[in-house]
């Protein structure tokens, strides 16, 4: 069965209307899918650092263990030598032991300062921790906030998005696919969304240029499809100034009670 001009501009024009609804549903989200996206992603980096600083942290721990080992080991080569100090037979083994108990001494003092020098890294590193893991507190109820508010904002919308989808396919199945394809692509590049516009106050209601009367006129006989000669957007019918500005509001009041 094929469909007159006024029918298909007809469909087309609520098919608009239906997408000009879901736009706004998603418009009202705004930035906010966006910015939950952003704070995830910031807290993951926040996390990894955390990671880091806590291997780093555990790392120079480790080094601390090891040098407490080698003074203990020192400490038992002193106590050892000290012992055959006592019993050599001449002066140069007596000197020989000493140069052994100054080297061991000399190991010590190096790893008690290496000691000190982890155990200042490991509390400037303590310190940073507890500062990332404020930050990553802040953030995470940032986090919290964000993804409460878009769960409401989505919650709100859902069951007129679903029923919105349910329709936009209704609304689809009365038009061609080749007519489909041409009002999709109009509006993808269309900055507001909109392919089938109405002449409005002798304008095109996408770009608001002038339509020549006699355009006006071929647009009211819907015989043919006509498209706004500067934009391009399906010129669906001309709008009667007073009626059409009365019958939306009488629709909107009805609606709302
Ligand atoms: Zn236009």
């Amino acid at each position: 069965m094929e469909s007159t001009v006024a029918q298909r501009l007809e469909a087309l024009h609520n098919l608009q209307k239906i997408d000009s609804r879901l736009d706004s549903i998603i418009k009202v989200r705004g930035a906010l899918p966006e910015e939950v996206q952003d704070l995830e992603d910031e807290i993951a980096g926040y996390e990894t650092r955390v990671e880091k600083f806590n291997t780093d942290i555990l790392s120079l721990e480790d080094e601390i263990k090891k040098h407490k080992e080698n003074i203990k080991e020192s400490e038992k080569l002193i106590k050892k030598y000290q012992e055959q100090q006592m019993n050599v037979r001449n002066n140069r083994e007596y000197d020989a032991i000493t140069k052994e108990l100054e080297l061991q001494d000399l190991e010590i003092q190096v790893s008690k300062k290496k000691i000190g020098e982890a155990e200042i890294r490991i509390e400037t590193k303590n310190r940073d921790l507890d500062e990332l893991k404020d930050v990553v507190k802040d953030r995470k109820k940032d986090l919290d906030n964000k993804q409460a508010e878009l769960q409401n904002i989505v919650a709100e919308s859902e069951a007129e998005e679903a029923k919105l989808n349910n329709d936009r396919e209704k609304a689809l199945k009365k038009i061609e696919d080749r007519l489909a394809k041409s009002y999709s692509k109009i509006r993808v590049n269309a900055k507001n969304g909109l392919a089938v516009v109405l002449v409005k106050r002798g304008a095109c209601g996408g770009c608001f240029n002038v339509v020549p009367p006699q355009r006006q006129a071929d647009i009211r006989e819907k015989k043919k499809l006509i498209v706004c000669e500067h934009c391009g957007r399906i010129l669906a019918g001309v709008e009667d100034e007073i009626e059409e500005e009365v019958a939306p509001k009488k629709k909107r009041s009805t609606k709302a009670s």
